[in-house]
């Protein structure tokens, strides 16, 4: 039997005037399923949600929620909840009025309501303040009872339109917490807004990567992080060492590089996926910070996988759980993050080392220059 989809995208494009902000955008996604878009500012995210939450139509392209048809019908018609970057809640509404509008229009009787509206405060921990003011309430309480407010009329489909941006690092991570919970708890089809790239890795089942309006890829977070699908979402998402580089080799799978400038280039060995290179093509060469294993000057890391090249301690950054040292190799700064336990007192700035990778751990891009 054919898979049906709770909300599905079909070569949707958005343009104001010369400007395409969305082009030829394919999605499908599933029941319970939690999405996020991630991707800079202006790539054309909250356009996306935008037009999927009814406030604007696509130029092209077909739009179906739950199996029907949705250009041109009404936000209010498409069984949404949502909840924006900022709280708007009524000031004039006491919290509990506030969850209960959504269920008033929809002449929901009476005691119904007011079960329903208890029930939700308490998924969100807050049932002690249904007879406070917006204006009574933290900036982390007020997001809560927003998201209580678009859960309250039990929709088909939550978006969230960066929920957590307006709020200081701690109490982000708090009710990023929270939402996860709360998407296990309901099981509700979630799209979730952000150009936080962490956020989109703790709470999506799946993201999908923009720039400049283009799908850039879609996938699970682990697919993301680790198999990237451009040079871009690989820089866009964790950090990485950059080098510029020239392929002197392949091997089959295997190429040898050349790193650096030409008075300091070193060598350096990768497997990458994907795209075929050939022998003297310029490259840009990527690898994690916590790809790179640091072993005392001379020593290399144990096995034949791993390639090693010599370096100088330049830099020592305390992290509380790793140490971020900057290495000199050649003509580059490597980054490299090693657990602070294993590395305690054995590094200092100044120490000549060994810098070892897994070739299977290189990236490697068509070049461009710096
Ligand atoms: P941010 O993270 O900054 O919110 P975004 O990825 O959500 O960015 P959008 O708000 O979707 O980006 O905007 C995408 C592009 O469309 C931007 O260049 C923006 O200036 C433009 N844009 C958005 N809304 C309109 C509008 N109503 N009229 C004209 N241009 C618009």
């Amino acid at each position: 039997m054919a898979k049906t989809y709770d909300v599905e995208l079909h070569s949707i494009r958005k343009t104001f005037g010369s400007n395409v902000v969305v082009d030829n955008f394919d999605l499908q996604i599933e029941q319970g399923e939690c999405i996020s878009f991630l991707g800079p500012s202006g790539c054309g995210k909250t356009t996306t949600l935008n037009m999927i939450a009814g406030f604007l139509d696509p130029d092209q392209g077909e739009l179906i929620i739950k199996g029907k048809r949705m250009n041109g019908v009404a936000a209010n018609k498409r069984d949404l909840g949502m909840v924006f970057q900022t709280y708007s809640l009524f000031p004039h509404m006491t919290v509990a009025n506030n969850v209960a509008y959504g269920l008033k229009l929809r002449k929901v009787p009476k005691a119904e309501i007011q079960s329903r509206v208890r029930r939700v405060l308490e998924l969100v921990k807050l049932p002690h303040v249904a007879d406070r003011y917006p204006k009574q309430l933290s900036g982390g309480q007020r997001q809560r009872i927003a998201i209580a407010r678009a859960l309250v009329t039990e929709p088909s489909l939550l978006l969230l339109d960066e929920p957590l941006s307006n709020l200081d690092a701690k109490l982000r991570e708090e009710l990023r917490d929270e939402l996860k919970r709360l998407h296990q708890e309901t099981g509700v089809t979630t799209i979730f807004v952000t150009h936080d790239q962490e956020e989109a890795l703790y709470l999506s089942d799946r993201i999908v990567v923009l720039d400049h309006g283009k799908v850039e890829q879609i996938g699970t977070p682990w697919d993301i992080y680790n198999e990237p699908a451009s040079e871009f979402v690989h820089t866009f998402i964790g950090k990485s060492n950059r080098m510029q580089g020239k392929v002197t080799g392949i091997q089959g799978t295997r190429l040898a590089l050349s790193a650096g400038d030409a008075g300091g280039a070193f060598e350096l060995q990768a497997s990458p996926r994907g795209s075929s290179f050939a022998a003297g093509q310029r490259v840009s060469i990527y690898i994690r910070p916590e790809k790179l294993m640091l072993a005392p000057d001379g020593e290399s890391a144990s096995g034949s996988r791993y390639a090693c090249a010599q370096g100088r301690v330049r830099q020592l950054s305390f992290l509380g759980a790793f140490v971020e040292c900057e290495v000199a190799v050649g003509s580059e700064s490597l980054t490299v993050r090693v657990q602070s336990a294993a590395q305690q007192g054995r590094l200092e700035t100044g120490q000549a080392v060994t810098v070892c990778w897994n070739p299977d751990d290189v990236f490697v891009f068509p070049g461009k220059e710096r």
